[in-house]
């Protein structure tokens, strides 16, 4: 008998990555173990994650949008920057978020559809953590349909003036700059937005069941006065917010199964030393057939990610694709969390194991950057070629 093997290992999915984003992916495991791990638990129960710090750390790391060009960012393949998703999502999907909105979301914005001037101003800030960004689409009566906003940009003189609210928005009240989208008489147009420009404010949003390591806020704009260099000149219409949102799904189709890989290791071991009916816990085949079932979802879901990840760095994803990597591996990601619940038993609803917790966080992952259902939408508009949205 030989010994037990990890679960990704079981496919040898590491053969199919390059030795580069390998190295990359290593250093980043290493450093949630030694620097994340440790602290996780505690940051999740307070409900209280120091963004800023940490904000710089990735930034030391490279991490901050670091498959952009230019500006500081680091440059890499689209599977580099996936995997580093992945990492830092075994640790917590807050830590994967506070990455993501930063890079795919926030910087992504600025880099693909800002001046010149806003990308000098800012880009070289956010890569180093220095500067947090966050991204305003959804408000308390938009999220699915974010075409429905209610948020307007109006000129007064040379000026714009912003109104609205803008709801549940990652590093929001952390921020020092916010990418907001807004109605104009052109259609939705997308603003950066200092913070501390009058009339903004940030609230942050307790009581959350998940994702407790990572800032959410509600913005309001109370005739919030920019510039008119404030409008991001290159994105039109609601194409512009939706193609940050590729970005940031794309990270989400690797990050979910550094949840899922960590629920299902940690079962692993646990379910090798613990002792029931004077056997262990994995000698028993109703458990090795939750463990093999799991293996084979995560190890499909790794082959689906690298597969949108060789397609993204030859630019060549198809957006639907998109969908169908979140929409199954935040899917697989949620239920690999709760079936290793279950074979912890009741050590399993503690925070001293890490299964509950990212059991919860992964149902906003499931429901943010596109809800499930609307992932369905998106596929069976593919598929059909009739929009069942409305
Ligand atoms: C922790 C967290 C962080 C977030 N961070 C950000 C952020 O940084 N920036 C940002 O802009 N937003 C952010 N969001 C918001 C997120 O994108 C929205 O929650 C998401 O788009 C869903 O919107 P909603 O919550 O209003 O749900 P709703 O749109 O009200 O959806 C409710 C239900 O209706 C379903 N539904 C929707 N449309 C259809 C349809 N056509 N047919 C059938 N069913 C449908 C949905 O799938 C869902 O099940 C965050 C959310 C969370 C939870």
């Amino acid at each position: 008998m030989t010994g037990p093997l990890s679960p990704l290992a079981l496919l040898d999915t590491d053969s199919l990555i390059a030795d580069d984003d390998r190295a990359m992916r290593d250093t980043v495991r290493a450093f949630v173990d030694d620097r994340l791990r440790p602290e996780i638990a505690g940051w999740y129960e307070r409900g209280d994650v120091p963004v800023r710090d940490l904000a710089l750390e990735f930034g030391k790391l490279g991490l901050l949008g670091m498959h952009l060009e230019g500006y500081g960012c680091a440059g890499t393949s689209a599977t580099a920057y996936g995997l580093a998703c992945l990492e830092l999502e075994a640790g917590d999907s807050g830590l994967r978020s506070i990455v993501s909105v930063q890079g795919s979301l926030a910087m992504y914005a600025i880099w693909k559809h800002g001046s010149d001037e806003q990308k000098d101003q800012w880009l070289p800030r956010m890569a180093t953590g220095e500067a947090i960004g966050c991204f305003g689409l959804t408000e308390p009566d938009f999220g699915s349909n974010p075409g429905g906003m209610r948020a307007r940009a109006v000129r007064d003189g040379g000026d714009w003036v912003l109104t609205g609210n803008k709801m549940w928005i990652t590093n929001g009240s952390v921020a020092d700059v916010a990418v907001v989208w807004a109605r104009t008489e052109e259609g939705v147009r997308g603003f950066v937005v200092p913070t501390d420009t009058p009339g903004f404010t940030a609230t942050e949003i307790k009581h959350k069941m998940s994702l407790r390591a990572s800032v959410t806020a509600e913005l309001a704009l109370d005739g919030v006065r920019l510039p008119p260099s404030a409008m991001l000149p290159e994105a039109r219409g609601l194409s512009g917010p939706l193609s940050c949102l590729t970005e940031a799904r794309f990270g989400i189709v690797f990050g979910s199964l550094g949840a899922a890989r960590d629920c299902l290791e940690t079962t692993i071991a646990y379910a090798r030393e613990r002792e029931i009916f004077d056997r262990q816990l994995a000698a028993y085949q109703l458990t090795q057939a939750k463990l093999a079932d799991m293996a084979v979802e995560l190890g499909k879901g790794m082959l689906l990610a690298l597969h949108l990840g060789r397609l993204k760095d030859d630019g060549r994803l198809p957006a639907p694709a998109i969908s169908v990597g979140k929409l199954n591996n935040t899917r697989e990601a949620l239920a690999i969390a709760r079936e290793c619940r279950t074979i912890l038993g009741a050590a399993g609803i503690t925070l001293e194991y890490p299964l509950m917790r990212h059991a919860n966080n992964l149902e906003s992952v499931l429901t943010y950057e596109g809800t499930s259902e609307v992932h369905q939408l998106v596929i069976g508009q593919a598929l059909t070629g009739e929009s069942a949205f409305r």
